[in-house]
């Protein structure tokens, strides 16, 4: 494409020159036609292959004018391309720029020495391949979005929210379930709001090792939030978590873990750290996941618990600064909004048809 554009520029280059040699060839005509040698229309002495042969008297004359025409036009041509330099092969970056070759002139001039009408021709050939270019890209770009759709907006595209099984898809946690999830329990990672995905995962990869052997995989969440406000998943939705200890209603086997990373527990009991709560963007995310997975599993809002809840004994997760009921609330909002919108319940739809979500 590029190199079409540079074809038709050089090309209006030397159209340029022609035209300015025709101009000179035209008065030079009729200074011949002055003098008596010949008459006749400018396009037939240009050429010589324009001559009718058979039908003047004056044939010989014409032959004799368009042959002189001719000559003229190429040591005109030649003429006007070494003054002002122009070099076909040159310019079309087919040849070093430097220095000018003299056959490159010479090969310049007798092509503007055919007059404008060739060159004319050249370009709107060029232009033509030009325009098919441009058609022929602009139907690939339009197949590669009309494909891209699929491949580019994975289910959950629209609400923010793709999964593809977490960290170990292959291997389904601490065992399948054997029913869908029925409860959502709330944590806190306990460790900084700095730390990382990969930090929360090392934790959780120690306690594995802690427990000689007794776990599978790592003990985990089956997502984690980090302060930034990005999702991360961990392990597969569709399998038992390793996050809270059985009780009377909650346990692994039926809730999914959701954490917080951080440490939302007040350093002092008698004084509130106010400034020890996850992140705005770090609810936001929350409340959109703890939407999808309502919407998924049909969890009631009353089934979504902070772990401090349901374990008995004394559990600081996810803290006492960490705002459970704004959180259900934010949750709740967002499921009705999305349920008013007819695009995101189909995408929600498509997000339900994939692996690792239903037992
Ligand atoms: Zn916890």
């Amino acid at each position: 494409m590029p190199q079409i554009d540079l074809y038709i520029a050089v090309l209006l280059e030397f159209l340029a020159a022609s035209v300015l040699l025709e101009r000179i060839l035209e008065f030079f005509d009729k200074i011949l036609s002055l003098i008596g040698l010949g008459m006749g229309r400018k396009a037939q002495l240009l050429r010589l292959a324009d001559i009718d042969l058979n039908t003047s008297v004056q044939t010989d004359r014409l032959i004799k004018k368009a042959f002189i025409m001719q000559t003229a036009g190429i040591i005109l041509g030649i003429g006007i391309c070494y003054f002002s330099q122009l070099g076909l092969l040159r310019a079309l970056k087919l040849i070093a720029p430097e220095p000018l070759q003299w056959w490159d002139v010479l090969l310049s001039g007798i092509l503007i020495s055919g007059g404008s009408e060739p060159i004319h021709q050249l370009i709107n050939f060029l232009k033509g391949h030009q325009e098919a270019l441009k058609e022929e890209k602009e139907r690939l770009q339009t197949q590669i979005t009309q494909v891209n759709p699929q491949v580019q907006s994975l289910p959950g595209s629209r609400i923010g929210i793709t999964y593809q099984g977490g960290l170990y898809p292959d291997k389904p946690g601490h065992g399948l379930r054997k029913a869908n999830p029925q409860y959502i329990v709330i944590h806190h990672s306990g460790t900084s709001t700095s730390a990382s995905f990969e930090d929360i995962v090392r934790m959780e990869q120690k306690e594995r090792h802690n427990a000689k052997g007794s776990y599978k995989l790592d003990p985990s969440f089956h997502s984690v939030i980090t302060y930034d406000g990005q999702y991360h998943h961990y392990c597969r939705w569709d399998s038992v978590g390793w996050h809270v200890a059985k009780g009377t209603r909650v346990s692994n086997a039926n809730s999914l873990g959701l954490c917080f990373v951080g440490n939302f527990q007040s350093r002092r009991k008698d004084v509130p750290d106010l400034k020890n709560k996850p992140s705005e963007a770090q609810l936001e995310t929350g409340a959109r996941l703890i939407a999808l997975w309502r919407l998924l599993y049909n969890i009631p809002e009353q089934n979504i618990v902070a772990h401090s809840t349901v374990q008995r004994g004394r559990i600081l997760c996810p803290g006492d600064n960490f705002p459970m009921e704004r959180l259900v609330a934010k949750s709740t909002q967002i499921l009705k909004s999305w349920q008013n919108d007819a695009l995101i319940m189909e995408d929600i739809e498509r997000f339900k048809k994939q692996r690792f979500i239903y037992v």
